[in-house]
């Protein structure tokens, strides 16, 4: 099958408030342009550099995300054009976002990443983690970015109910800080999800999928995120 017909058929299958972000890392331009042929304007990448490269020759009016884990020193490359950031960890990333936000003269928007899934090596932040940051004065300081939902990644595993409880536990976290009134918080984004769970992802309350995969065939394992 094409990446333009498995793309289709996805998105007709998907719920019309669900937002897809085609996970592109490792893809050569000319597949991700296939996906923009048919109407796909939100790219995942996991590396800096092979989003700003990938952002520099295909059309402008694509949003890109940054789902893999963020080091401090390459936020420079993204902050002139990146529109969603889904890998926040910490206090000391989001002041570097915001520092090279304002730069630019922008507001980038940015996802907490919660650990949810048993895998030690899976980045994220866990409950006391995400309490402090949310409360931190430091927060209120920052102008330049927009806390706007939560992310995380289910356990590799075939046990569906086990993904079926890191998803409800992650979702009863995104319901919790929704109603709370923390600074530089608007939140209306639930980032979980994948090719292999996105289903079940959706049944437990996800509002955006990150699709790889699925959509532009499997990739070599150079191209996965340790
Ligand atoms: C690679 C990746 C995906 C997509 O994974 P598929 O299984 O190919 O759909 C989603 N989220 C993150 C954070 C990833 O690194």
């Amino acid at each position: 099958m094409s990446i333009q017909t498995k793309l289709e058929s996805i998105k007709s299958s998907l719920p019309s408030k669900i937002t897809l972000v085609a996970v592109s890392k490792t893809k050569p331009v000319s597949d991700l342009m296939q996906a923009y042929e048919i109407g796909q304007r939100i790219f995942g990448e996991n590396k800096i550099q092979e989003m700003a490269e990938k952002w520099e020759t295909m059309p402008k009016d694509i949003q890109w995300h940054m789902i893999g884990h963020v080091q401090t020193n390459k936020v420079k490359f993204m902050a002139p054009f990146v529109s969603l950031v889904h890998g926040v960890d910490s206090l000391k990333l989001l002041q570097e976002i915001n520092k090279q936000a304002k730069k630019n003269n922008r507001v980038i928007d940015c996802l907490l990443q919660i650990h949810i899934a048993e895998e030690e090596t899976k980045f994220g932040l866990d409950d006391d983690e995400l309490n402090s940051l949310l409360s931190s004065d430091d927060l209120v300081q920052m102008e330049n970015i927009r806390i706007t939902g939560l992310m995380g990644m289910a356990t590799f595993t075939e046990n569906q109910n086990q993904v079926e409880k890191e998803f409800q536990h992650l979702k009863s976290i995104y319901d919790r800080i929704k109603l709370s009134n923390n600074a530089n918080c608007q939140i209306d984004t639930l980032s979980m999800g994948m090719s292999g769970d996105y289903q079940l992802a959706i049944d437990c309350g996800s509002t955006m999928i990150r699709i790889g995969s699925s959509i532009f065939s499997a990739r070599t394992p150079e191209g996965e995120t340790k």
